[in-house]
């Protein structure tokens, strides 16, 4: 037994196809936040081989530097709005920008991203005969009507806002996905992650990203299309939030209020009772044990230690 041993995976993932046959598998945006730690953990699995693809748009290689060379790994520099010819039995589709600042610096190339990167990523689904994951977001609610939002609401999306390229984007992102599924018999799953925080550099540390992965996985391998609600049903207001952050961080900071940008939603909060029924899934971390561990990485990342 070697220190560096994964521990056991969650019960319903030790009986699933997953950790019984040899699987290569393509992550697209594996270079990023989540996309990086969603190949952490599939590499635990020695019966995996794993592709990534990526831009660098806003992903790095350094969160992967501890696979280059690895025999299993292999890193491809390919932007999903081109086609793509790779021999794989799954795919995670995540390749596309999630914060606003970034997502919004070229809007069009972000639409691009959405539909052409989706539609490539089911072209090749298609070609090859594997399941693919889509990581949607809550942003298809938009500003929603209805609170808490369960999987079977529309949303009240603005189609041409600052954000569209974005929400509009994932929703046509949703649509490819449900008509390759119903036209051509693609395997889909769908998931609708809410904001996600957390430690980028303290991978083990990373719990709610931990959380996110092992569902991931659960959605890959069940038997259910989605979508489903991933998210924090703990609800708090932006003045709540900044006043935790006051508390937990530096007492001394002043709140200011400024005008929002256009089209932010809000109000938002998962029904998870999908989740939680279908994946056994729940979030593990309150907001307040969450921000510290943010806090550490983000003191590390821009060495300012804490007095
Ligand atoms: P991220 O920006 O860290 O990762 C996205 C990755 O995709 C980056 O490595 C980027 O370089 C790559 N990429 C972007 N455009 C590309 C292109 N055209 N071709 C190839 N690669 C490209 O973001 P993240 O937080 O890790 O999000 C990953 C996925 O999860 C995204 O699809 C996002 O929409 C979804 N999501 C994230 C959140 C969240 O809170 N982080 C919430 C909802 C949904
Ligand atoms: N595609 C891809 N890799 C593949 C197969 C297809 O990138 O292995 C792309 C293809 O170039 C096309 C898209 O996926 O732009 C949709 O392909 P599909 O075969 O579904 O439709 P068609 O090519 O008939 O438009």
């Amino acid at each position: 037994q070697s220190a560096t041993k994964p521990p056991p995976p969650p019960s319903p993932l030790r009986n699933s196809k997953f950790y019984q046959s040899n699987m290569r598998i393509l992550v697209t945006g594996g270079a990023g936040f989540i996309g990086s730690h969603l190949v952490d953990r599939l590499m635990e699995n020695e019966k995996n081989e794993v592709i990534v693809v990526d831009n660098y748009f806003t992903g790095s290689k350094d969160n992967l530097k501890k696979w280059m060379g690895h025999p299993r790994f292999e890193l491809i520099r390919h932007d999903v709005t081109e086609p793509l010819l790779v021999e794989v039995d799954q795919i995670y589709h995540l390749a596309c920008p999630a914060s606003p600042i970034f997502y919004k610096h070229n809007p069009v190339k972000t639409i691009k991203t959405n539909v052409m990167g989706t539609l490539n990523m089911l072209g090749l689904a298609k070609r090859v005969g594997a399941r693919i994951l889509l990581t949607s977001t809550s942003e298809v609610y938009g500003d929603p009507l209805v609170h808490p939002q369960p999987e079977t609401y529309w949303g009240n999306v603005n189609p041409i806002g600052v954000r569209s390229c974005y929400d509009e984007g994932k929703r046509v992102a949703e649509t490819l996905m449900f008509d390759y599924h119903r036209q051509h018999g693609i395997e889909i799953r769908v998931a609708r992650i809410f904001n996600t925080y957390g430690p980028r550099m303290n991978i083990d540390d990373g719990r709610v990203v931990s959380n996110f992965i092992a569902q991931a996985l659960r959605l890959m391998e069940g038997e259910n299309t989605g979508p489903i609600n991933i998210g924090n049903p703990g609800e708090f207001t932006m003045l709540e939030l900044a006043e935790n952050v006051k508390e937990l961080i530096n007492p001394k900071v002043k709140i200011i209020s400024v005008d929002n940008t256009p089209d932010d939603p809000r109000q938002r909060k998962p029904d998870i009772t999908k989740a939680k029924e279908l994946l056994g899934w729940e979030p593990k971390v309150k907001l307040r044990e969450g921000l510290p561990l943010m806090e550490e990485d983000f003191r590390l990342r821009l060495g300012v230690p804490k007095n």
